[in-house]
């Protein structure tokens, strides 16, 4: 057995209330299989799972007490089919059983693809998906997917229905987690580092859980391409020593956002910028750039040009190198064209100040240049997260700008930081782009999640909220008065605001008593900004407790916090289902990715739900 799943097992985290931690989806297949050889009846088949390849039928199953899966397959072909996959076991002629491990996932996908290259179980770059999109962060994984599935389904559009930054996110390698060798990222709003992986759940793990989860509800029976986004994948700086991990981990993923921040970070422009170019970049690339930037009616002066490439060119060599490791790794293990395309985004909104019209084409062109379509680029509009944008008339100038260049291209334009932006901002990309843009959201649904548990009428699922809550408070009252001047600074600003809100008095930072007494004059609400800005550090803070070093915690003792979120009610559950899909009909009707007509009956229809099943019931239509 691997270690990771005997970490799991030793430690009783199970999949039920512990998911997509190992990439398998079947801890124990010992249990497992022995249970369906003589107690099949405490067992789930998932009968709206079944898929076919050339071999035969294939069913889903589930032990609901653990949440270990197992796959089923009656053959047409074979008397007996146990070799399909590894560790298979017959059952009777023609039957066979495996375990739902990432390794027979992967088989699978090449099973299904190469018997119908239109197969929506596994995600995909097909259909529109490349043009037009949502981008959804799946940060409660699979409380989390079957609520984006039945959008999907109710709105008859594919999206990007997983998607979280790795390594950022996601633990991007089992095994370096489990060795303690996880690097951390810096908060500057919280003063200090918090180790990467912060949701715990690892890429292989959300790779596996996003497909079965569209199993267990029958969404792929809709035909409905969807994709895995592989969200700001970091491109050189301190990240070249372990981008074949990150290129392993991802593998599944249909789309790749290529984030160059960490190379551009440490570039330094030389002085004779001209120089530099003419002894690094070839003279041809050089050409093509000039021409194609001024085929889009854009002028750079030969010394503006070459500072900009004298910047951008180490990363998007790196980038070139990147690319080529991920078509590799896709051609090495799958067998199709469809189980090896992928989409790209080229993301240079984390590059200081707005990104100019020119920087966008020089960067597209180069990319063109290589042979890398670009289906997505992300320019900065100087959005603040979960801010909406104050001016729409500015705001439409400035995508105007950046959509001129991106047409020429075949580019859609990326909108990170997404989440919160007002209806009337929504409006204003999806009419300048006519829909070519993805809008990308992910802290939104760790709030849809707190007004969930907010809104529940269940015990534990208040308990979870009010623990939750004054974990913030605790992380906001440290930061007011912490001597690290940016994390005092975010706390000041996210109380005053949560009290001037409030119609409270602003000056209460004299003491922590103050503070304190303020903080707890508020109603508790998800609304306050404390909360939203510190909410998602909570979810693997070992013990629940409010210290900086609780914070990230890959320990038993922060997945069993972990645990109590996958253990909320059906109430909650249901809450929370319906929160993210009013959201995402929210964004498609703004963003005119579906009919004013279609988004009110969906609307309608979701309102009618009063549990989860009769939601979900409705996914496979
Ligand atoms: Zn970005």
């Amino acid at each position: 057995m691997n270690a990771i799943n005997q970490f799991l097992l030793r430690n009783n985290l199970r999949i039920v209330n512990n998911p997509c931690v190992s990439p398998d989806f079947c801890l124990d297949w010992p249990a497992l299989s022995t249970k369906l050889l003589h107690a099949a009846a405490s067992l789930h088949f998932y009968l709206k799972s079944t898929f076919e390849t050339k071999a035969g039928t294939w069913t889903l199953f589930e032990d609901k007490a653990t949440g270990d899966c197992g796959w089923s397959v009656i053959s047409t072909t074979q008397n007996d089919p146990s070799s399909l996959l590894q560790e298979g076991k017959i059952v009777q002629p023609k039957r066979a059983i495996f375990p739902a491990t990432f390794a027979n996932l992967l088989v699978l996908k090449n099973l299904i693809q190469e018997h119908n290259p239109a197969s929506t179980v596994f995600p995909t770059a097909g259909q529109k998906l490349g043009q037009s999109t949502l981008g959804i962060g799946a940060r409660f994984t699979a409380l989390h997917w079957p609520a984006v599935d039945w959008a999907m389904s109710a709105l008859e559009i594919g999206m990007t229905a997983n998607q979280n930054s790795i390594p950022r996110e996601l633990v991007y390698d089992v095994n370096a987690m489990l060795d303690g060798k996880l690097d951390s990222v810096p908060f500057p709003f919280i003063g200090t580092n918090v180790p990467e992986g912060h949701q715990g759940q690892s890429v292989e793990g959300m790779s596996h859980g996003c497909v079965l989860a569209k199993l267990k509800t029958g969404f792929h029976r809709r035909g409905i391409a969807w994709s895995f986004n592989a969200d700001h994948q970091p491109i050189g700086g301190k990240f070249d020593v372990r981008e074949d991990q990150l290129v392993a981990g991802c593998v599944l993923a249909s789309y790749i956002t290529f984030d160059l921040s960490p190379e551009f970070a440490q570039t330094n422009v030389p002085d004779d910028a001209v120089g530099w170019v003419k002894a690094n970049v070839p003279a041809e690339l050089v050409t093509r750039v000039k021409a194609r930037v001024a085929l889009i009616g854009l002028t750079v002066n030969e010394s503006d040009l070459a500072k900009l490439l004298a910047y951008v060119w180490p990363g998007v060599k790196k980038m070139k190198v990147r690319d080529e490791k991920y078509a590799a790794a896709r051609a090495k293990l799958f067998t199709t064209k469809v189980g090896r395309e992928y989409l790209r985004e080229l993301s240079i909104d984390e590059l200081p100040g707005l990104t100019t019209p020119e920087t966008t084409a020089a960067m597209l062109s180069l990319c063109e240049a290589l042979g890398m379509k670009v289906n997505f680029v992300a320019p900065a509009f100087g959005f603040q997260k979960n801010m909406p944008y104050p001016d729409n008339a500015a705001l439409k100038t400035l995508i105007e700008k950046q959509w001129n260049v991106c047409k020429q291209f075949g580019s859609s334009i990326g909108f990170h930081s997404g989440s919160g932006k007002s209806g009337e901002n929504y409006q204003v990309m999806g009419q300048v782009t006519s829909s070519h843009l993805e809008i990308k959201t992910s802290g939104r649904y760790t709030y849809e999640m707190g007004k969930a548990l907010f809104a529940s009428k269940n015990a534990a699922d208040q308990a979870l909220w009010k623990d939750w809550y004054q974990f913030t408070v605790e992380l906001a009252l440290k930061g007011v008065f912490s001597t690290d001047a940016t994390e005092q600074k975010m706390a000041r600003i996210f109380v005053t605001d949560a009290l001037s809100k409030a119609g409270k008095p602003t000056d209460v930072f004299a003491s922590e008593a103050t503070v304190r007494a303020a903080l707890g004059s508020l109603t508790i609400s998800p609304e306050h900004m404390f909360w939203f800005e510190y909410n998602f550090l909570f979810v693997l803070a070992g013990g629940g407790k409010a210290e900086k070093s609780a914070l990230g915690d890959h320990s038993p003792a922060g997945y069993k916090q972990r645990e109590r979120f996958y253990s909320i009610s059906d109430e909650g559950r249901l809450n929370f289902s319906k929160n993210i899909a009013s959201y995402i009909i929210f964004l498609a009707q703004n963003t005119a990715l579906a009919s004013k007509e279609r988004c009110a009956a969906a609307t309608k229809l979701l309102a009618s739900y009063e549990t989860l099943d009769a939601m979900q019931g409705d996914i496979s239509k």
